[in-house]
């Protein structure tokens, strides 16, 4: 019999993480499980808080002063016995703490009282008699009948035009009665029927080879349009056939609406749809429709690995390659590699997916711990676009200063007289549109971050990508004088203004950060260039993935440098994919598609072999370049990041990190220690950063005793002080 249990605080400081024990009172002995949640008192003033069991003992042996759980919070567990393994394992790799990882795998909802929505129903009771034994009473009383528990009194007086005193007359005499509801909050508007294809020989030896393996982890290294997604789907009814449930990874929002047009059109509603834009009600009606077995299927972003389905069978990730599948904040997760863990603790299957994966992933196809499939040819026919590069210095000689080289101007031009469709692709992100004077140098930068403005010609002012604060457009130096202010680098919205004025009558589209804000503006544009009520998309990374329109003739990539130039280790892999998926929406109909890439480095090899949609020979490439500089998968990089807004009181801190880290570590000789110096962002919303990296060869003991050094010596700080801690982040910023 367990009478105590080990439970999680839900109190975000770190000193309380850590499982504390507490008595189970008599009568909850028989109805507690690992994954509860319950309501303990907490601390000196025995505050009630929630807690989390994670584990549960019959003995225990300093019973003195033991605090007995008050109460259960709920009439199911919200954490499988499978997540608490996971969390323990998670806690570690990602040096966090457990509650962070708790709440990553229970929707927000939960703790915040969020619970179902419910509709009060009308439903039939007594059998008239009496005076009531005419109309309205009659006639309403069948509308009940036929309508039991659907529909709310409101709800019956309109749609029927009926009256509503004579429904609340029924209800006090027992005529008709009031019930509850649950309404589910999700989207289940219907999709028109997505046809399921025959498999052509490629997908077919893919599926086979993943059903007959006995391999956990595969990957799909697939060309774009070589129909990985219908080979995704029909695994996925593999496991519905097999009674098992399936998680569908795709990359953040922007990938949704297509996927789910395409699931939802395939197996109908049942389909569980997870992402970031949801509100905290279908976050949580979402999580227990996996939770009550109601959906075999489920389709989102990072967060979604998480799902609690009790038979899952496959995890598919979608673009594997792509950054956002590893969390920023904490913990600091990498949902292949969350993937991968679960697959070992629910014994499932791990499959991933890409036209360009990541360099981790190939090396470890190399290495034989994960199998390689191939689709080598588009599932339609349709073939590969021309790739053709623009050197943009040679433009520049011609005397063209337009953003636009003449090849890309011509072939714009012939795209529109042909009525086909356009995609212009600008990686705005990075600090390509800056504005300074010419005269001086001067650089027009936001006071609390360090960081070049953007400017933005609707409403005609300067603001900061990071705290997004405003300012006026200035047409003076505020340093020298002088009148030569100029605008740097383009941003999406300046291409806009520019296919205005050289194509006035193209009609264009922007998707980008700014214009998709809203809920369902990603997917208003998503349709109206579908539906050819547009000639021209310009967009950021938005656009690279996944897209699959028809009529796309042409793609320009602006400039394919600005990935190429951020100062990061795998500024050569963004940029080969970058290039090849954005190549990869041109030529998906039947005519033949072209892209063209202007570049200032030519010579590139991560331009040269993206052009030549030659993966295997950048891969080699790349993986010497990493070799030699003992860069990630030969090492790992663990940054430690503090900020504050006391600059003093950081950098003496940070310093003090740094000696003891070196003289703990200086005898390793696979390790190096950089810093601590300034981040390259080194002011963000008035807080400055300064960070130290660890680089080499260590594993997660070491990894834990540097955190350990690093909370344990900044413990007197810690109200003035953020820190953080990551593992291969994905920017080192
Ligand atoms: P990927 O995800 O690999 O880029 P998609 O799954 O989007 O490719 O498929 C590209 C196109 O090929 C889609 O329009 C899809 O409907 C089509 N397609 C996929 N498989 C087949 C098939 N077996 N036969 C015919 N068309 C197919
Ligand atoms: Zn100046
Ligand atoms: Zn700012």
């Amino acid at each position: 019999m367990n009478r105590y249990a080990g439970i999680i605080v839900n109190n975000e400081s770190v000193q309380v993480d850590k499982i504390f024990t507490y008595k189970i009172p008599e009568d909850l002995i028989n109805k507690l499980k690992v994954g509860h949640r319950v309501k303990v008192p907490f601390g000196k003033g025995n505050r009630s808080i929630d807690g989390f069991i994670l584990e549960l003992y019959e003995n225990c042996e300093n019973v003195k002063g033991i605090k007995y759980i008050s109460d259960i919070c709920d009439d199911f567990t919200v954490l499988r016995e499978e997540d608490v393994r996971l969390i323990k394992n998670m806690r570690e790799r990602y040096l966090c703490t457990y509650l962070e990882c708790i709440k990553v795998i229970i929707p927000t909802g939960i703790t915040k009282g969020i619970r179902n929505k419910v509709k009060e129903v009308i439903s039939i009771g007594n059998n008239l008699k009496d005076k009531f034994s005419k109309n309205p009473y009659l006639q309403i009383y069948e509308i009940v009948k036929e309508n039991n528990g659907v529909y709310s009194k409101t709800e019956i007086s309109n749609k029927f035009n009926v009256s509503l005193s004579s429904i609340n007359t029924m209800i006090k005499h027992e005529f008709l009665l009031k019930g509850e509801e649950i309404v589910e909050r999700f989207n289940n508007r219907s999709y028109s029927n997505y046809a399921e294809k025959r498999l052509n020989t490629e997908q077919e030896m893919v599926v086979n080879s993943i059903l007959k393996s006995n391999r956990s982890m595969f990957l799909i290294h697939g060309i774009t349009g070589s129909g990985k997604t219908e080979v995704y789907m029909n695994m996925v009814k593999h496991m519905i056939n097999e009674n098992k449930e399936s998680i569908i990874l795709v990359p953040e929002i922007s990938l949704t609406p297509q996927m789910v047009e395409r699931f939802k059109g395939r197996f109908g509603n049942d389909i569980a749809v997870f992402h970031s834009k949801l509100s905290d009600g279908e976050r949580y009606d979402e999580w227990l429709r996996v939770k009550n077995k109601r959906v075999k299927v489920a389709i989102g972003a990072r967060s979604a690995i998480f799902l609690p389905f009790d038979n899952l069978g496959m995890i598919v990730i979608d673009e594997e390659h792509e950054a956002s599948y590893k969390s920023d904040s904490d913990p600091k997760y990498n949902a292949r590699e969350v993937g991968e863990l679960k697959c070992k603790i629910e014994n499932c299957k791990l499959i991933l997916g890409s036209a360009t994966p990541s360099i981790e992933t190939y090396y470890r196809c190399i290495k034989g711990e994960i199998e390689l499939l191939t689709l080598k040819k588009r599932a339609d026919g349709a073939l590969l676009p021309d790739i053709q590069i623009v050197d943009m210095r040679e433009e520049l000689l011609r005397n063209n200063k337009s953003i636009f080289s003449k090849e890309l101007y011509n072939g714009i031009d012939r795209a529109l007289n042909n009525k086909e469709q356009i995609m212009l692709f600008l990686n705005r992100r990075g600090f390509s549109t800056f504005i300074s004077c010419r005269q001086c140098g001067y650089v027009f930068q936001c006071d609390n971050c360090d960081i070049s403005l953007t400017h933005h010609s609707s409403g005609n002012y300067l603001s900061c990508h990071y705290c997004g604060r405003k300012y006026p457009v200035r047409k003076v130096c505020p340093k020298c004088g002088s009148k030569y202010v100029k605008h740097f680098g383009v941003g999406t919205e300046k291409i806009e203004e520019e296919i205005k004025a050289n194509f006035p009558s193209a009609r264009v589209l922007r998707m980008d950060f700014d214009t998709t804000r809203k809920k369902n503006s990603y997917e208003y544009i998503y349709n109206t260039f579908k539906n050819g009520e547009a000639d021209i998309l310009v967009g950021t990374q938005m656009i690279t993935k996944g897209l699959d329109f028809k009529n796309v003739t042409l793609v320009g990539v602006i400039a394919a440098d600005l990935s190429l130039n951020l100062p990061d280790f795998r500024a050569g892999e963004k940029t080969f994919q970058l290039i090849t998926q954005v190549s990869g929406r041109a030529g998906r109909g039947k005519k033949n598609g072209n892209v063209v890439v202007q570049t200032y480095n030519p010579d590139n090899y991560s331009i040269k072999y993206s052009s030549l949609n030659d993966y295997e020979n950048f891969f080699k490439e790349e993986i010497g370049i990493r070799y030699n500089m003992n860069y990630p998968p030969f090492s790992k990089i663990l940054s430690i990041n503090i900020s504050s807004k006391n600059e003093n009181l950081l950098i003496k801190n940070i310093q003090k990190v740094g000696i003891i880290l070196k003289n703990k570590l200086e005898k390793n000789n696979k390790i190096n220690i950089l810093g601590p110096c300034p981040c390259m962002l080194s002011k963000i919303k008035e807080y400055y950063r300064w960070q130290i990296l660890i680089k080499g060869e260590f594993d997660m003991y070491v990894a834990s005793a540097i955190k350990d050094i690093v909370y344990t010596n900044l413990q007197d700080s810690y109200s003035d002080i953020r820190i953080s801690l990551d593992i291969n982040s994905n920017n080192l910023l």
